[in-house]
């Protein structure tokens, strides 16, 4: 796929993996939808997209409002025409046992990373098949392959964001759509639950966002035949 000119909307774009998938698909000359609810930092991202020379659009939304998701998707081609490519990003993640897990927590994990990604996905379908080729890229996450003690929310809602996105691509790839999961494993950024945002580790070794977005970009470019429908991206040295 060549990405020039490509409308792409990318939630959780107002800071870490989906900053710099914006920064990328900008950099590639891909016209951009970003969405997030911090409107500063959305708007901050919007204005260094923009300093590439592509349209740049912003809508604030919070991804627990199945209508607020739909106007969401509906702008896209509303702005600019066409959707090609989205990217569902958003995610959170809350770490405790099953004992000390609330109800809150549980919930609004399973709210945006799995349910949004659903609703998201079947209102931008029409849109997708319409293009002549499209993409759904989902950020999952190794932890959607393995287990751990107090991972139980968080690693059941990407298992089943792979187990979704599967689905969809067998589904859809008759419509000359090609869904991409990818799979990182510690990432440098402030990922954390709700409002508890955790420093950006300061370890050298660390798989920088932007390295998660050019191994997005480049199982995007390869020819429409071939589709890589999951990548596992992790530290050489951890
Ligand atoms: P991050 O820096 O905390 O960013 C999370 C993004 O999700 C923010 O832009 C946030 O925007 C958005 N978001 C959260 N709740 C939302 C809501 N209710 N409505 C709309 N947007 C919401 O974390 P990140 O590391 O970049 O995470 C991005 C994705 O990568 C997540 O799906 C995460 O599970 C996955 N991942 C991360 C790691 C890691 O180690 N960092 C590893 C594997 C997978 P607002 O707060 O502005 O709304």
């Amino acid at each position: 796929m060549k990405l020039q000119n490509k409308v792409v909307l990318i939630t959780g774009a107002s800071r870490g993996i989906g900053e710099a998938v914006a920064l990328a698909f900008a950099q590639a000359g891909a016209k951009l939808l970003l969405t997030a609810r911090d409107a500063e930092r959305l708007q901050q991202v919007a204005e260094q997209a923009r300093t590439y020379q592509t349209e740049v659009e912003t809508v604030v939304a919070d991804l627990h409002d199945e209508a607020q998701i739909k106007k969401l998707i509906a702008h896209a081609p509303g702005k600019f025409g066409r959707l090609d490519i989205l990217v569902n990003n958003a995610g959170l993640g809350y770490f405790s046992s099953v004992a000390e897990m609330t109800t809150a927590q549980w919930d609004e994990m399973f709210a945006i990373n799995l349910r949004a990604v659903f609703l998201a996905t079947r209102e931008a379908i029409p849109y997708l098949r319409a293009a002549d080729e499209s993409f759904v890229v989902n950020v999952a996450s190794l932890a959607g392959k393995n287990t751990f003690a107090n991972g139980s929310g968080y690693t059941a809602t990407k298992w089943g964001l792979r187990a979704f996105a599967q689905c969809l691509m067998l589904e859809e790839r008759k419509h000359g759509m090609r869904v991409l999961t990818i799979c990182p494993g510690s990432v440098a950024t402030e990922f954390g639950g709700g409002n508890e945002r955790m420093p950006r580790s300061p370890k050298p070794n660390i798989v920088q966002p932007e390295d998660v977005a050019e191994a997005i970009l480049s199982a995007l470019q390869i020819p429409q035949r071939a589709m890589v429908s999951e990548i596992d991206i992790r530290p050489t040295n951890p």
